[in-house]
Parts: structure tokens; sequence; C-alpha cells
């Protein structure tokens, strides 16, 4: 029995427009897959995906061609080629890695043959036809949005908090005053967590900390939109907007042991040096005599991005998601899990605990690899590079061989290899986390 493929890709537009609806392809497709007498491994929906999008952007057409590598499929089947591609070079080359695969396609409104010399030139007609459409439709949109730049207007998107749309255009609203007032505390108390009770106590506008920390950054305050400098007016001036920045810019090298954004602290250096081993720096080694101390350097230097497990740890009280915290003492970054909704103006959580990352992170990196499936454990891994590997190294180890292994989930979200498997860590009071925490997402590999 044939293995077919699903495969079905609508864009926003055309969905508007053509009724080229997924539930319709979708249909179609069983129906004729049914008819033939195949045998449907699974459904590839890409949704909101236009023709001009790369390849790489398509999510479910990436999966798809993992299912194909992986011997899974034997065709795959679409309404009609301009689901598929409709860029002559792109076509060619995923057909090179079908043909590889001995993976053949089928179309269900379209007849195709590429066994003849004719078909094949048939095809190149078509698929030359769906490029030049999706050309057309680009410039088009592309015009457009060059119009509206050219008048200022507004062009998509939420705004942020300050600004209203008022005639097609972008405007201060009467919250502007907040975010000049914001601005200026910040200014004068150079804390991002102050500023946020500042505004939650005096303003009444409830915003997370990163949530500050991204306002605070925000170009679309000097009135840049779009890239373009001076769309708008501005609610801040250039001069206290930079200086902002730059106290930013302070802080947050002075939190992270390097400026470097989060993948590129994990992935460059493992890519960097093939050869070199993989040391963590000596100072953290020695992880049993002072505990207390070792916890500060353990946070400071070896985790190059805070928060781990960001996402998925819980209030024992109210269940609602953990947030991250960091505190300055005397030189030395203090990182902790906090439940928002004991700290909110609301009070609804009586649980005021601060949960110490270092300490959370060391349990769950040594508890996690005994959870995950074997198969995919880093473990193994570590088993054969023994000789290059302390016992007492292991939950950096362990962390490290996740971002090799995975680095693409990485990049993706910002998102550590854990989250595929772990669904939620409900956090104990006592803080020794144990099995019974955690709860794991049910994948089949
Ligand atoms: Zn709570």
């Amino acid at each position: 029995m044939k293995r077919v493929a699903l495969y079905i890709r609508v864009s926003h537009e055309e969905q508007a427009m053509k009724g080229y609806s997924l539930q319709a392809q979708e249909n179609r497709l069983r129906q004729y897959a049914n008819e033939h007498h195949y045998q449907i491994v699974d459904y590839y929906r890409d949704e909101g995906v236009t023709a001009r999008s790369c390849p790489g952007r398509r999510k479910e057409f990436a999966r798809m061609l993992r299912d194909i590598k992986a011997g899974h499929i034997d065709c795959i089947l679409f309404i009609k080629l301009d689901r598929w591609f409709r860029n002559v070079s792109d076509y060619y080359t995923y057909q090179a890695l079908l043909d590889q695969h001995n993976v053949i396609w089928e179309t269900t409104e379209e007849e195709y043959n590429t066994h003849t010399a004719q078909g094949r030139l048939y095809l190149n007609i078509k698929l030359s036809i769906a490029q030049n459409e999706s050309d057309t439709t680009s410039e088009r949109i592309h015009f457009v949005f060059a119009d509206k730049i050219k008048r200022r207007e507004v062009i998509s998107g939420k705004l942020p908090i300050g600004y209203s749309i008022a005639n097609k255009h972008i405007i201060q609203n009467a919250q502007a005053p907040i975010i000049r007032d914001i601005f200026q505390y910040y200014l004068n108390t150079h804390s991002i967590h102050k500023t946020m009770h500042y505004l939650a106590n005096i303003h009444n506008i409830h915003r997370s900390y990163p949530a500050i920390s991204k306002l605070l950054r925000n170009e679309r305050y000097i009135g840049t939109f779009y890239g373009i400098k001076n769309y708008t007016t501005g609610i801040i001036d250039k001069q206290t907007f930079e200086t902002v920045q730059q106290l930013l810019k302070n802080a947050s090298s002075k939190t992270i042991s390097s400026p470097l954004s989060c993948a590129n602290n994990i992935i460059s250096p493992l890519m960097a040096s093939a050869t070199a081993p993989l040391h963590p720096p000596s100072n953290i080694t020695n992880t049993t005599e002072n505990r207390h101390e070792n916890n500060n350097t353990y946070a400071k230097y070896t985790i190059p991005c805070k928060y781990l497990f960001k996402g998925l740890l819980r209030c024992p009280h109210c269940n609602h998601k953990l947030v991250g915290l960091t505190r300055h003492y005397k030189g030395t970054h203090y990182i902790y899990y906090q439940c928002p909704q004991s700290h909110h103006k609301a009070l609804t959580c009586p649980n005021k605990t601060l949960y110490k990352e270092s300490l959370i992170e060391k349990n769950l990196l040594t508890l996690l690899p005994t959870l995950l499936p074997k198969a995919v454990t880093p473990l193994t891994l570590i088993a054969t590079n023994s000789q290059e590997l302390k016992p007492s190294n292991f939950p950096m180890h362990f962390y490290w061989y996740c971002h090799q292994q995975y680095p693409n989930w990485v990049r993706a979200n910002q998102y550590q290899y854990w989250h595929w498997w772990v669904e939620e860590v409900t956090l104990p009071t006592t803080l020794l986390i144990t099995h019974e925490n955690i709860k794991l997402k049910h994948h089949t590999i």
C-alpha cells in the first residue's frame, strides 16, 4: 500500500480570496487518498505561509522532510502544483531530495507526467507561471506598503502603550505622559525592577520585568517605526532614550558574563572549537566545599543565559507560572524565580518564596536526564566521551551536549532542550525537587 503524506498550504491572502481553505484542501486530499487506497501517513498543514516565503520557513514542510528522510513516506499528495512550489529553482532543489529517497508526488487536480520531455516542459511552464503570479502579488503588496510608508500611515501590528491610530496615522494618546514618566523614573533609579513596581503602583499598569525591559528598549518611543526614523513624533526625546539604552547596556553586561545573545553564547563556543575539550572554568568543578559561594559562582559563570527553566516552573500554591527575578547585592547577582501573583498589587497568592535559580537548576539538571527517554538522552554521548568528563561537571555537560545535539531548538525560541520533553514542574515548598514534581509530555519517538 502506498504511504502518502498529505501536504496542504494556504496563505492568508489566498484563504480570503480564493476559498482555498485548509479544510477544503484536506477534504479533497483525503477523498483522493481513499479512492486510490493509499495509506495516509500524516497531514502537514502550512497555514498562513505564502509561496514567496522560503521553504525553510514552512514548519510543516520541514517536518515532512524529516519524515521523508526517515523513510516513512512513498508519495506526497497536494491539490495543485502551486501548493508545492512556485519557484522553479526551489522545485528542482527539493525534487533531487525526493528522488534520493524514492519519493514521488501527485496532484489531485492537475495532471503531470515527468517521464516525458513534453511532460517536463509542461511542468516547467506551470512552475514559471506560478512564480510569475507570486512575484506579481509580491510586487503589488510591496507597492501598497511603499505607498503607505510614503504617506506615513500605520501599516499593521499592535502599537505600544502611549500610541493610538487616528485617521490612519500614529498619534500619541493620553498614556504618552506615563511613558515619559517611567523613562524618567528609570533614569533616576537605574532599576527595571523598581520601575515595574512604580508603573503598577502609580499608574496601575501591570507589566512583567521582561516587558518593562523591552519597553525601555523600544525604538518606537523615539518615533522609529518599521525601521524608519522619525516615522512619527516620538514620545521620548532622543537624548533621554540614548541615556536609558546606555544604562540598560551597562546593567546587562554586569548580569551576564558575556554580552552576546543567548543563542550565540551557547552555540558559538561549541562550533568554534570542536577539538577543545568542554571544560568549565576550573573554579566551579569543586562543588562540595563551599556550597553557598559555589552556587553563586555557578550561576554567574556557567550559565550563559538566565532562567533555563523559564515557562516550566509552577507555583505550588496557585499553579501560576513563575517569573524570573534578578537581585544585585554587593557586586553579586542573585537569580531567583518567584510567583508573580504574590507580588502584584492584588496579592492573590500567599507564596512569597524566592526560589534560587542555581539550586533549582542543579536539581533539575541532575534529575531530568534520568527521566527523559534513553534513546535521545545525551547521557549516551557522555558515556562515549568519558575521558574528558568528570562526574562533578555533569549538569553542565548535560546542558552543553543538549545544545550541541539540538542547536536548532535553541535557535528557534531560545527554548532549552528539555522544553520539548517537560510539560511543567510544580515546585515543592522544600526546594528539593523529586520525580513527582515533574510532569513530562507524551511524545512518541
Ligand atoms: Zn502563587
